[in-house]
């Protein structure tokens, strides 16, 4: 009798102690990567990507120091030279592929190059990727125009300058799981290099994770409504997955999982490990795949069946954006480095960093997690496998009410099995692994178990 009850006395002390999530302590190492990140190495990234004139995908692949094909060489040369620092495990390549005229934003045949550095995972039997990725091409307000300046220091020098910063960070410590750092080309000319990329990991098996897409997240001000902010960020994540939905559409249904895809789940863990390691930002969930009117790098990630997110800033300059570099009617066009804010890019390479930290150390996801339905009960009854690799303090499970866009609660055990004295039907589960080091993996929804 005694050892029956002990489980949920367990469970209840934690619960109470748990309702303030600052008694999860951060990882002291993660916290120090933080403080590496450097809003002036931010800073001269972008004013080397700007001085190439234009990265316009159908740009010059010839010239030393103007187009496209200079960027990703100078951005190959940055990775290589974090590499030094690595003890081997960082490895860079521009990964090319011709890319076909098609009539729409490609009017000949192009060499296309993603330039991607990869940070060996230290555990041989770790097969998982986590990727972080901005794009390196950038445009005037015609989308062909191959010559005329278009600096993109924010769209997406932004992206780029994060992606570049995480790997000079993250590259001189270890993780159990793998990490790539890419800057993709194409983007522009209708996502290309993504497009290229999720495929080829598609086609090759790569256990990818997780996706960050960075794009647009370095100013602070918006062109119509004089908002000024530099303490939010918004991630962009799909509701119904694209990827095989009709085959997932009744479970979701009947289980009414429509907020909970593997993509949601990545933005609310974002939110989450980003708010405890960043100081003075809200990430702030929008529950759609992308804004209207724009495309982004995760969507060919989210098609190929893969959890990705966009992180983007709050509000954005559409004076900046994809315009030729003029003044009009007193107003400033052109996507200059005299428009961002490097204290806010700051702050949202950070949130990259950690969320990838977090993730690249935490162990494999908890196996056939399952909720008991077998009989009606006023609690909750869940049992898992422990993964088959992998260093683990525990689990936590996971709760929020149904209405909830968050976990509010979060429990601890180093068992496989929880019961709770919460009602099944009134509220979402899922459950964590969690690593010596306290650094928890994305959650898992329960399948039901009868
Ligand atoms: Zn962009």
């Amino acid at each position: 009798m005694i050892k029956r009850i002990f489980p949920i006395l367990t469970a209840v002390f934690l619960l109470q102690h748990s309702q303030a999530q600052s008694i999860i302590s951060r990882d002291s190492v993660i916290d120090q990567m933080t403080k590496k990140v450097s809003s002036d190495s931010l800073k001269s990234y972008i004013s080397k990507l700007v001085d190439f004139g234009t990265r316009n995908t159908l740009s010059t692949q010839k010239d030393k120091n103007k187009g496209i094909g200079a960027a990703r060489e100078w951005v190959l040369s940055k990775f290589r030279d974090f590499a030094r620092s690595s003890g081997g495990r960082l490895t860079a390549i521009i990964d090319t592929t011709t890319i076909a005229a098609d009539g729409r934003r490609v009017d000949t045949a192009t060499l296309l190059g993603n330039v991607m550095a990869t940070l060996k995972g230290t555990n041989p039997q770790d097969t998982r990727i986590f990727v972080i990725s901005g794009h390196l091409d950038s445009r005037a307000t015609d989308v062909m125009n191959r010559t005329t300046g278009a600096p993109g220091a924010n769209d997406d020098g932004s992206g780029t300058a994060a992606v570049l910063e995480c790997a000079r960070v993250m590259s001189s410590y270890s993780f159990p799981a793998t990490v790539i750092f890419v800057a993709v080309s194409g983007e522009e000319q209708s996502l290309l290099g993504s497009g290229y990329l999720a495929k080829k990991a598609k086609t090759g098996g790569w256990n990818i994770e997780a996706m960050l897409n960075n794009d647009i997240m370095g100013s602070n001000h918006s062109n119509e409504t004089n908002i000024i902010d530099n303490t939010r960020v918004r991630v962009f994540s799909e509701g119904l997955p694209a990827f095989e939905a009709e085959k997932n559409l009744t479970n979701i249904r009947n289980l009414g999982l429509e907020n909970d895809g593997t993509s949601r789940q990545l933005a609310r863990y974002v939110k989450e490990i980003g708010e405890r390691y960043v100081d003075n930002l809200e990430v702030v969930m929008v529950y759609r795949n992308d804004r209207f009117l724009r495309g982004g790098d995760h969507t060919p990630f989210v098609q190929n069946g893969y959890s990705a997110v966009r992180i983007t800033e709050m509000n954005e300059n559409y004076d900046h954006q994809h315009q030729n570099i003029r003044t009009e009617k007193g107003i400033r066009y052109g996507d200059l480095q005299e428009f961002m804010d490097f204290e806010y890019l700051r702050k949202n390479t950070c949130l990259n960093l950690v969320s990838l930290a977090n993730l690249a150390k935490s162990p494999y996801t908890p196996q056939d997690v399952k909720v008991d339905v077998k009989n009606l009960t006023n609690s909750t009854f869940l049992y898992w496998k422990a993964p088959a690799t992998g260093k683990l303090k525990g689990f936590y499970v996971l709760m929020r009410e149904t209405t909830s866009p968050v976990w509010q609660k979060k429990f601890f055990t180093d068992k496989t099995e929880m019961r709770l004295p919460y009602s099944k039907d009134n509220y979402f589960f899922a459950v964590q692994s969690v690593s010596t080091d306290g650094n928890e993996g994305l959650p898992i929804v329960p399948a039901v178990g009868r």
